[in-house]
């Protein structure tokens, strides 16, 4: 599905794409919801939830840890790298929207590129807001960079909290012609609301995953395969439809 303009005035095409779990899976990095309702071994209730981190943090620290030990042994797959090549050679507007954590986009090189649910490689300090990058542990409890109170806590956003810039996503969001969701299962919301915003604005929408997600039939269209193999093939028919 190459993008076509459907706004009249601009030229050529916006697109916005959002990015799951399963876009990172062929770099060795478990998706969120296995069938037994588990992440990586835990409840999500308890290593996901603001509730879960008060009842016991240092259980929550020691989840992210090993996680953030993790992905940086991990390496950006083929799809990283088609998106990244998307995003230097898309001459239209481009928004690439991830519900990961993991960095693999940006070391696949892209630069169009918002993280909705936060950052493994970044530490949050609950006192004072300051976002620091952070490569190393937490669960020894570091003092905050800028305000020196320890209460440092992963980046990350968790159930009932609210995601990253909204209000950029959603504006790109009415203003795309083409809503591109790669690796999803269209579960967790607001993320899982995305294409119908985009629909309602007019924009076509294409689903690339493994198998049919909660949000399938939203889609004008879905292509079911791996990440590694789909978002390749897509890009070079977009960036091929442009040339042509
Ligand atoms: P999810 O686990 O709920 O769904 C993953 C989807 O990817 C499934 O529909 C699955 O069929 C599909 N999939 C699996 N392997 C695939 C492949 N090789 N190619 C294409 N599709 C594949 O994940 P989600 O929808 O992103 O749900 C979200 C939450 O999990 C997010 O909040 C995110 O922060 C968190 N999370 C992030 C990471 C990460 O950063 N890599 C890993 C696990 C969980």
């Amino acid at each position: 599905m190459p993008p076509s303009n459907n706004h009249g005035a601009r030229d050529p095409a916006a697109i916005v794409i959002l990015t799951g779990a399963g876009v990172s899976a062929e770099s060795g990095i478990d998706t969120f919801r296995a069938a037994d309702g588990l992440w990586e071994q835990h409840r999500i209730e308890d290593v996901a939830t603001p509730e879960g981190f008060r009842r016991d943090p240092a259980l929550v620290h020691r989840f992210y840890d090993a996680r953030r030990v993790a992905v940086q042994r991990a390496e950006p797959n083929a799809a990283h790298r088609a998106l990244a090549r998307l995003d230097a050679e898309w001459r239209g507007d481009l928004l690439i929207v991830t519900q990961n954590v993991d960095d693999l986009h940006e070391r696949g090189g892209a630069k169009r590129l918002l993280h909705m649910h936060g950052e493994l490689l970044s530490a949050l300090c609950a006192a004072c807001g300051e976002r620091h990058r952070w490569t190393g542990p937490l669960g020894d409890g570091p003092a905050c960079p800028a305000c020196s109170r320890a209460a440092l806590r992963p980046d990350v956003v968790w159930f009932g909290e609210m995601p990253y810039p909204m209000e950029r996503i959603y504006r790109a969001l009415q203003r795309c012609d083409l809503f591109v969701s790669i690796g999803t299962s269209g579960a967790v919301y607001p993320a899982a609301g995305f294409v119908a915003e985009a629909r309602a604005s007019g924009a076509r929408t294409l689903e690339l995953n493994l198998e049919e997600s909660e949000g399938s039939a939203l889609f004008d269209e879905t292509r079911l395969g791996r990440a590694g193999e789909l978002v390749p093939a897509w890009v070079e028919e977009v960036l091929g439809a442009e040339e042509g």
